[in-house]
């Protein structure tokens, strides 16, 4: 067990607000060579690292002062620049995770498959993809959106391209660790970023109507 003091050793300062908190609830960045800034989506890259909580308020004012005071450095980046490269590691992550999922057996893959599973594994979590209403509406996937067990992701097409298929509408990853990591990667992609003012697919607007 971790005792308190630890606990808070572990934390981090946001290079954006000031404000501390747990590294993981956080996007570490690292400074390369020639003053660009890479994200470090699995946590562990070496070199000089600063963190920045995944909002757009936080990214934009580490990019105009805190990040060059962290790193004592210049630091050759946007504000948009670097949100996108935080999306995309993190969607990168998150792919990284589906896969590994699927090596290990613990996906399903289609609508057929999962609700299968769910009735087997009422805590796995389910990745629906964006232009997948209708799979919403079915019981089992209403409820893991209920109860925070879902992620939505870009569109049926990708989602299948990644899997090896043509296309899927929704997979589940059953490990509940990998599945939480999971969660966690799509959530920082999607938090990163300046609210898109174009309407919005009917699966994500379900997820944050919950
Ligand atoms: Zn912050």
């Amino acid at each position: 067990m971790m005792s308190t003091e630890t606990h808070n050793k572990r934390e981090r300062t946001c290079v954006g607000c000031g404000e501390r908190a747990e590294p993981h609830d956080m996007v570490r960045l690292v400074l390369g060579p020639n003053g660009e800034v890479a994200v470090d989506a699995a946590g562990g890259a070496f070199g000089r690292g600063a963190h920045v909580h995944a909002v757009p308020e936080c990214v934009t004012k580490a990019c105009k002062f805190g990040l060059a005071r962290s790193f004592k450095a210049a630091v050759k980046t946007t504000s948009d620049q670097l949100a996108n490269e935080i999306a995309a590691a993190y969607m990168r992550r998150a792919e990284g995770l589906l896969l590994a999922a699927k090596r290990a057996k613990t996906l399903t893959v289609g609508a057929d498959e999962t609700l299968a599973a769910l009735l087997q594994h009422p805590n796995a979590t389910v990745v629906i993809a964006n232009d997948a209403a209708s799979v919403v509406k079915r019981t089992e996937i209403a409820s893991a959106i209920a109860e925070g067990r879902a992620c939505t992701w870009t569109n049926k097409a990708s989602l299948g391209r990644m899997l090896a298929r043509d296309e899927v509408a929704v997979c589940a990853v059953i490990d509940v660790a990998m599945a939480e990591a999971l969660r966690q990667a799509v959530g920082v992609a999607s938090s990163v970023r300046v609210v898109d003012q174009s309407p919005k697919e009917d699966v994500s607007k379900c997820l944050e109507e919950r």
